[in-house]
């Protein structure tokens, strides 16, 4: 086990599967100089301005310790993927901080495998890491280059609230996974891909980037997601919950109750935007998977409605592993 500051362990298991320097790839002209010196030596796109995002994963608070570590590593990199597309951010480079209880070769090796197959498939590129001993933790850096950022604060009254794709499949998946209740084979597949292998929603970010006028990737569950943009904007909202997106997975997972896991529910990773009127029909015309879910407005607060009557959710938060 290496000590501190010292990269071996990551580099044996993991520097040949990654593009890691100067050598080839799209990433040449951006990596001056990647894995194995005091620091790796980077350019930064010309006329773009970087978005850098770190998050940490502890085993046993978000994500169950004895889970498989392909999957632990494709979900730790597509979470961080995820802060990057809700910028508008293509991605560039990340570094890892890995603390491990030993350096045990069958949970490294199905670790850097996941680790490399979506940063391969995202286009990133390792450029450095560390690895300490203790109890089991994932810090990923992720940096991206951006030319719209799509930011928090820059809502206005009016603005329509948009939704991509669908809510509260992770969050009905969690049970499955950790086994509290038993699924059909169909719903474990959903449950595993929508848990482990969140997408990324840059294709969704790259569309929308020149019209939105605030963006997030919805993490901790869409009506406290939104409420950053509320807040950071200055606003409130105002929903209408009579067609909003609710994930299959969850619809079979919680009957009646599937509604609120889709607005409480985390871990989904889909995009929160808002967009301003003027722009509405230009985007409606891209035919992007995503809902209008509601409308920014000047007091503060969010309130639903459905079937044209007043609603709150029963629950609130989520259960975060
Ligand atoms: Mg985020």
């Amino acid at each position: 086990m290496p000590g501190p500051g010292e990269f071996e362990l990551i580099r044996e298991y993991f520097g040949s599967r990654f593009n890691t320097g100067a050598r080839q790839g799209s990433d040449a002209h951006t990596v001056a100089l990647g894995i194995g010196d005091d620091c790796a030596l980077l350019n930064p796109p010309a006329g773009k301005v970087l978005a850098t995002s770190v998050d940490t994963l502890v085993a046993g608070v978000h994500f169950p310790a004895a889970e498989d570590p392909f999957r632990i590593a494709c979900r730790a990199l597509r979470v961080n993927l995820s802060d990057l597309a809700a910028m508008n951010a293509e991605p560039l480079w990340f570094t890892l901080a890995l603390t491990l209880r030993d350096s045990d070769p069958q949970w490294l090796e199905p670790f850097a495998r996941g680790l490399a197959q979506t940063a391969n498939q995202y286009g990133i590129t390792l450029v450095g890491g560390d690895t300490t001993k203790g109890p089991l933790s994932i810090t990923i850096q992720v940096t991206g280059a951006c030319e719209q950022p799509l930011r928090r604060d820059g809502a206005g009254a009016g603005d329509r609230v948009f939704v991509s794709n669908q809510l509260g499949a992770a969050a009905a998946a969690l049970p499955l996974i950790l086994r509290e209740v038993d699924g059909s084979v169909t719903q474990m597949e959903q449950a595993y891909a929508a848990y482990h292998f969140p997408e990324p929603q840059f294709a969704v970010a790259r569309a929308i980037g020149p019209y939105a006028s605030a963006a997030l990737d919805i993490s901790d569950g869409f009506l406290g997601d939104l409420g950053h943009i509320c807040e950071a904007s200055g606003l409130g909202a105002d929903l209408d919950l009579d067609n909003f997106p609710v994930a299959e997975l969850a619809r079979s997972m919680n009957g009646e109750t599937a509604l609120e896991t889709a607005l409480t529910g985390g871990d989904d990773y889909q995009l929160c935007f808002t967009l301003p009127e003027k722009h509405l029909q230009t985007v409606q015309k891209l035919q992007l998977p995503i809902t209008a879910v509601g409308r920014m407005r000047a007091a503060a607060g969010i309130q639903c409605s459905l079937d044209g009557k007043p609603w709150q959710p029963g629950a609130t938060g989520y259960r975060h592993f």
